[in-house]
């Protein structure tokens, strides 16, 4: 704050895409980190006051119109930290402390209460059950709400499909009602005693004081979620809070149910399915130290806690930690520098770690905690390449799989089939004149989704109905080439009528709830071959499963990106962390057209220390992370070489110091996109320093070009991935 005359200058953050502070007058002191409107333009922003930046060349302009808040939403540490974390990703500030705050608090919400669940009023706990007849759904939920003093809402999405009506009906008849949920929410229930390697995991995070990094590697159902919850509930127990990230995959009820059954308390769930009340007030009890345990998705990684204790990463390598649009964090990165500057320990888990966090274990960064233990009843499925080049395969189906399905459905076991695309088929092409159904806005095939009879594109949404005929030359029959999720499962009921067949991709599966009733179908053993895409890899235990395939394998290894090794590993281990009891033996089925890629090896024994150890190697190689640092400069314009044209010209803008290297100006993967030609260009350099004190000189150059704000463009630092 400076004065000037007698009134004073504050510095305000805006949620707008300009990488400044912008500083208005008051008449009264402000304490950086509260709300204030004020005017920009013909607008009323609102904005946060931040700590006054060292250069104070901005020129005062108007009045502070109104200051929302007595108190600061964040403190000055917290407020530094954001700086930091925009200055790091290069990105405007006003956006990355927005992104902190729930968007309800952009319309500058007043502070609010607890969190709210679910309880039964005093006629429901005297209500005689018997009483609901045969309406099961309100005897099952009565039951569930009334084995808790109060049921947190995530736990009713466990229930299944349709449970939000039968709560109203519930409390129209006045058995239940809203309440607060408290702090402690019932008795903690005790885990099972830890194993050795699990014990020495939870002592050595335990013994830690300040920042130490963990990186908790083993495969699912090891005991991993074990270890954070001891470590969890020991920070709790000193008055501390814990912020636990997964991806959004597995924020399921279940996981928030475990930790309330084992911690006794209601964690705090964040994620983008909450209604903006729930955020806000799951948000304001983090702040203000009420919520001991915060669970969310990528975002939570924001969330100010009064009394930080530690950090968990779950699935720590999981591609939805990073943010690919707009501010283009990744999460799990982020908390690690949170981590760093709180003092506290943040713990990475996974059964297949990115080999970013490898390294840094391998190499002693990190401490490396292995849990060796594959869980009890639980045995290594055989692993079985299929050679697509010796089998045919008619509508993705090899013979082998055939046989491997038909001996399931014999035994009345379960199978899985796991492929990355949705619809029926990717292409429709044209026997005669060669025409395959191209999306008119993007270099991209239209996809095939037969039960809606439409071509849609996956790239921009585009939908057009599916042509009986050739468009171009009249011919009758069209064929469809590929396969998707829609075609799997329409030659699985060709192949056998008599098997109950579901499938889960993003087409089916609209809602958590409609996800929650096929997970219980598949419990209850009411389906026998379940067809998917990654929604089902992780996080549910299908007792009866005993065959899971993978239709097709080669996207991974021949992806044109840096990191498609990695992710088919993780993918197939997840796949076969599907499959198999000790008392039902599992197999995996991979079919590939490649087997005798050198990667198989290690990946055929689901040994991911072996995998990695080559993979780093290949990395060090072709100098992609975590060798080398990266930035990718990406362009879009509505004219053919306006996106190229654009990337040269800023590149000119400023000389490459020896080390740091810009690949070339290339179209992107997708070179056309909703009518958008795309470019890109990766920059790369072996210390981050040269990289970003480079970007922090050149940025603001670019920012002053008139074409930069004719044209989309962005710098993407730390790239997820090359594909564009
Ligand atoms: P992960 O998070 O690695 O998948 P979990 O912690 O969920 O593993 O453990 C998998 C299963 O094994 C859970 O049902 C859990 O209750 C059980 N489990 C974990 N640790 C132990 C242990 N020490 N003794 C017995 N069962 C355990
Ligand atoms: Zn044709
Ligand atoms: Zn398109």
């Amino acid at each position: 704050m400076t004065h000037s005359g007698r009134s004073i200058v504050v510095h305000v953050a805006l949620p707008l895409p300009l990488p400044r502070l912008f500083a208005y007058r008051t008449t009264a002191p402000l304490p950086p980190g509260v709300r204030v409107r004020v005017p920009f333009g013909a607008r009323l922003l609102t904005g946060l006051v931040m700590p006054a930046p060292d250069d104070e060349a901005e020129r005062v302009l108007r009045d502070i119109a109104e200051v929302i808040d007595s108190l600061p939403l964040f403190d000055v540490d917290y407020l530094a930290f954001l700086a930091f974390v925009a200055d790091y990703y290069h990105h405007p500030v006003g956006e990355v402390v927005f992104s902190a705050l729930p968007p309800s608090f952009k319309q500058g919400r007043v502070r609010g209460d607890l969190p709210r669940g679910l309880a039964l009023t005093a006629a429901g706990k005297a209500f005689d059950p018997a009483l609901f007849g045969r309406a099961e759904r309100k005897r099952r939920l009565w039951a569930a709400i009334g084995a808790h003093p109060v049921l947190p809402p995530a736990a009713i999405a466990g229930l299944g499909k349709g449970f939000a009506r039968t709560v109203k009906e519930l409390m129209a008849a006045g058995l239940v009602e809203r309440a607060a949920l408290p702090a402690v929410w019932a008795d903690a229930a005790a885990g099972p005693p830890l194993r050795d390697d699990q014990r020495v995991a939870v002592e050595r995070i335990g013994a830690t004081s300040g920042f130490a990094p963990f990186l908790l590697f083993g495969v699912t159902g090891s005991g991993k979620t074990e270890v954070y919850l001891h470590s969890i509930e020991a920070v709790v127990r000193q008055g501390r809070q814990a912020l636990v990230l997964v991806p959004e995959i597995g924020l399921t009820p279940q996981l928030v149910e475990r930790f309330a059954r084992r911690l006794g308390l209601a964690p705090g769930v964040l994620h983008s399915g909450c209604t903006p009340g729930e955020r806000a007030r799951v948000w304001e009890a983090a702040q203000d130290g009420r919520m001991p345990v915060i669970v969310g998705t990528r975002s939570a990684v924001f969330v100010p806690l009064k009394a930080l204790g530690l950090i968990v990463v779950d699935e720590e390598h999981d591609a939805s930690f990073k943010q690919q649009d707009g501010f283009r964090y990744h999460a799990r990165d982020i908390a690690v520098l949170r981590a760093k500057r709180a003092g506290v320990p943040v713990l990475l888990g996974s059964a297949t770690p990115s080999l970013e966090s490898y390294r840094h274990a391998r190499d002693g960064r990190y401490t490396l905690l292995r849990l060796p233990h594959r869980g009890s009843g639980r045995a290594q499925p055989a692993m079985r390449l299929v050679d697509l080049g010796r089998e045919p395969v008619a509508d993705g189906l090899s013979p082998s799989l055939v046989k491997a399905l038909a001996v399931r459905l014999d035994r009345g076991e379960q199978a899985l089939l796991f492929l990355n695309r949705r619809g029926f088929a990717p292409v429709l092409f044209c026997p005669e004149c060669r025409w395959h159904a191209p999306c008119d806005r993007c270099d991209a095939r239209l996809t095939v989704h037969l039960a809606r009879k439409q071509l849609r594109c996956h790239h921009c949404g585009r939908e057009r109905p599916l042509p009986s005929t050739c468009p171009q030359c009249g011919h009758a029959r069209l064929v469809r080439l590929g396969e998707g999720t829609e075609r799997i499962e329409d030659a699985l009921r060709r192949q056998f009528p008599a098997a109950r067949i579901a499938r889960v991709d993003r087409d089916s599966m609209a809602t958590r709830a409609a996800f929650a009733e096929v997970v219980r179908r598949v419990h209850d053993g009411e389906v026998d071959i379940l067809v998917g895409t990654q929604m089902l890899a992780k996080g549910h235990d299908f007792p009866r499963l005993t065959l899971a395939a993978v239709i097709n394998a080669d996207q991974g290894f021949y992806g044109s990106d840096f990191r498609a090794d990695e992710q088919l590993f993780a993918q197939i281990v997840q796949v076969a962390g599907r499959s198999g009891r000790a008392e039902l033996a599992g197999e995996v089925l991979i079919q590939t057209h490649h087997p005798g890629h050198p990667l198989w090896q290690p990946l055929l024994r689901l040994d991911y220390e072996a995998f990695a150890g080559l993979a780093l190697r290949d990395r060090e190689m072709t100098g992609f992370p975590p060798y080398m640092f990266c930035a990718l400069l990406r362009a879009e314009a509505k004219d053919a070489d306006g996106a190229q044209a654009f990337l040269r010209q800023i590149l000119a803008l400023q000389p490459l110091p020896q080390g740091l290297i810009a690949g070339a100006i290339v179209p992107a993967t997708m070179a056309r996109r909703a009518g958008f030609f795309r470019a890109q260009c990766l920059l790369t350099a072996e210390r981050r320093t040269l990289l970003h004190g480079w970007l922090r000189d050149w940025l603001p150059q670019v920012r002053a070009l008139p074409q930069a704000r004719r044209l989309r463009w962005s710098v993407d630092i730390d790239p997820h991935s090359l594909f564009f």
